[in-house]
């Protein structure tokens, strides 16, 4: 059957669609507007599945972004365990069908679909005890596992893996990271900051094995037994986690026929190659706007931007379209250390020291031909914000006063001397 009045149809109930969602009806529209999500939940938080949650800090309700009254009463239709399995479109909207078989009408479509688990292309991969991490029902099977005995391997040092490394540390587990390439998080911070991660994470008992490659996963009777790296060397394990970064879920939009590249390609208003599909989060690829001179579409993974991009594309539903401009910022809780990041570190020219990293609490101030460009910070949330507030603004800091931890970081903001390059 389908719904009576075509509305607007978000695929997705994630970070992303809730924003969108919520940002319609801020502004005042009150059409028809259903999320449809294939997971049990609606809409909840990701990134408390490698922290809090699985450490046993956070339950389920408590990860829940908007519950299932609050959309209620703002009048957003919630359908949830039913997954979106083709689209028809016609000049008018289209048609969506589930894999209950109903028919929903559409007038807009958004694809909010996120991203899935890389898996790992090696034998063994398909083992019991060979886990991912992206979703409630991995962190609940990643929680049991956790608390089994014997040696944890982590494949992959970027932040979810160094994260369940941290928390299986503080259960207890024996835990080896193995990362493929020369640095751990190499994809999203500075070589300065991935040392630090490297020794604070040895401090606290991980194993870290870099240029390390897998080539086979053990097992005896259909459970994990070890971890076998090029080169014959094998780890003992009895659990395996692969966190290899993310492939974003593009099913839906190759349907429909929309340019893919690394995502579904969106211009600054969060606008589809077919110019009327909208698509957002994870699942989209946005021009750079943030970083003269870097690679012409990103695919940034964060709760600020599935935030930030949702409300940006309501603003396009709306008719009243706005070039989404948003300053990035990131965090990771490493176990007892919070990491956040502000703006671009990629293609920084110049870095200040600010603190001593032997404490555990400093920041890397990141420049571009003199210009502030990013911050990492690592127990220095006060550091975070005045960075971030000044990259909003569009203000700097002076590099040669940057260093002295005696004067408060947000004296030092000023506008940048005319004539500065763009950001
Ligand atoms: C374990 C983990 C930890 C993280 N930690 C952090 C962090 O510390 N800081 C940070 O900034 N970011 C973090 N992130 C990233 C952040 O959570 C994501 O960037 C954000 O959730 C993206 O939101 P989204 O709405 O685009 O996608 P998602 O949250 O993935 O939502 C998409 C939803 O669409 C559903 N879907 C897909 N296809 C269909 C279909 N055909 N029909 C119906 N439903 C469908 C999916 O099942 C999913 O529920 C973390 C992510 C993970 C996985």
């Amino acid at each position: 059957m389908a719904s009576r009045e075509p509305g607007t149809l978000i695929v997705g109930a994630g970070q992303a669609s809730v924003s969108l969602a919520a940002a319609l009806r801020d502004a005042g529209h009150d059409g028809p507007v259903t999320i449809v999500g294939e997971e049990r939940l609606p809409p909840y938080e990701r990134p408390p599945l490698s922290k809090g949650y699985l450490a046993g800090h956070r339950d389920e309700a408590s990860l829940v972004i908007r519950s299932r009254e609050w959309l209620a009463e703002r009048g957003v239709a919630l359908l949830t365990d039913e997954r979106v399995t083709a689209l028809d479109r016609d000049e008018m909207g289209g048609v969506a069908t589930t894999a209950s078989g109903q028919r929903l009408d559409f007038a807009r479509l958004v694809l909010a679909t996120g991203a899935a688990a890389r898996t790992l292309p090696v034998p063994g991969a398909d083992l019991e005890d060979v886990l991912a991490i992206r979703t409630l029902v991995d962190a609940d099977r990643l929680a049991a596992a956790l608390r089994a005995d014997g040696p944890l391997v982590v494949i992959g040092g970027g932040f979810l893996g160094l994260e369940v490394a941290a928390v299986a540390r503080e259960i207890g587990r024996e835990v080896t990271v193995v990362e493929v390439t020369d640095r751990l998080l190499a994809r999203a911070v500075s070589p300065a900051l991935s040392d630090f991660f490297r020794a604070a994470h040895e401090r606290r008992g991980v194993r870290v094995l870099l240029g390390a490659s897998v080539v086979r996963i053990l097992g005896v009777d259909g459970h994990v037994a070890g971890v076998e790296l090029q080169g014959g060397d094998v780890l003992r394990a009895s659990t395996v986690v692969v966190s290899i970064g993310s492939a974003p879920r593009v099913e839906l939009a190759a349907h429909l026929g929309l340019a893919l590249d690394g995502g579904v390609v969106v211009d600054e208003f969060a606008l589809g190659s077919d110019r009327v599909t909208v698509a957002v989060g994870d699942c989209a690829c946005v021009p750079q706007f943030f970083g003269r001179g870097l690679p012409g579409l990103v695919r940034p993974e964060s709760v600020q931007h599935a935030t930030d991009h949702g409300r940006s594309a309501a603003a396009t539903l709306l008719g009243q379209p706005t070039a989404y401009r948003a300053v990035p910022w990131f965090w990771s809780d490493q176990g007892d250390l919070r990491l956040q990041i502000v703006g671009l570190v990629a293609g920084a020219d110049h870095t200040v020291v600010r603190g001593d990293p032997g404490t555990e609490a400093f920041s890397l101030l990141h420049y571009r031909d003199g210009l502030l460009v990013a911050a990492e910070c690592v127990g220095s949330a006060a550091d975070h914000l005045v960075v971030k507030r000044g990259l909003e603004k569009g203000l700097t800091i002076e590099p040669g006063a940057a260093a002295d931890t005696g004067v408060p970081l947000k004296r030092l903001l000023s506008p940048p001397a005319q004539g500065s390059a763009d950001r």
